[in-house]
């Protein structure tokens, strides 16, 4: 079976958790350096308070181990805060935490009214997909090799790029398991390829 270590040390990870094993995946939660040397074949970052889980990462010597795994290959996937965890560049604000997806986003980018909504929307490769939005980032520029997975409103919300797939929205908040089974499936097909 496929294993997946989900970051836990802040945020909506147990949603994830949830929708990880209704699709028969084997879940274990990364709260800190020891359980990183559980063999794991994917990675969850959720949403939650990307500056938090930063500190929280750093703090825990959890940052960099973790970045030098996704930089191997290692299928990961950011939801919300995660996807800015994992951005190359924050056009609103100055860090940086894995920069290892060549985009850039907006943090808070709905502003205070529209902070949270709820729409549904296609995404590639997976189809209609309902989505919440919770002072969500979104992405402003996607560089060479990206993927445009979904747009809202004219904004990007969902990209691909190599082994990393990220989405503006909270996927594990809803009923529908649809993008937690895409990422299952980059995971088969990257088992498959070693
Ligand atoms: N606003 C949060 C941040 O900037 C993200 C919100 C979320 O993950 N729901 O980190």
């Amino acid at each position: 079976g496929i294993t997946v270590g989900v970051l836990a040390v802040q945020g909506a990870f147990t949603e994830h958790e949830r929708m990880l094993k209704r699709l028969g995946a084997e879940v274990f939660e990364i709260r800190q350096k020891q359980d990183l040397q559980r063999p794991f074949d994917g990675l969850i970052l959720p949403g939650g308070e990307s500056t938090v889980m930063g500190k929280l990462m750093s703090g825990l010597e959890l940052q960099e181990p973790l970045k030098e795994k996704i930089i191997s290959g290692l299928p990961v996937f950011g939801t919300c805060a995660g996807m800015i965890l994992l951005a190359e560049k924050i056009s609103n604000d100055e860090a940086v935490y894995f920069g290892t997806l060549p985009v850039t986003v907006r943090r808070n980018a709905y502003g205070r009214q529209l902070g949270s909504f709820h729409t549904e929307c296609r995404m590639a490769h997976v189809g209609r997909v309902p989505m919440s939005f919770i002072r969500a980032p979104y992405i402003e520029d996607a560089g060479p090799g990206t993927e445009i997975l979904a747009r809202v409103e004219g904004h990007i919300v969902g990209v691909r790029y190599q082994n990393q797939l990220a989405v503006s929205f909270h996927p594990e908040v809803t009923d529908d398991t649809g993008v937690h089974a895409y990422f299952l499936d980059m995971i088969r097909k990257s088992l498959n390829n070693t």
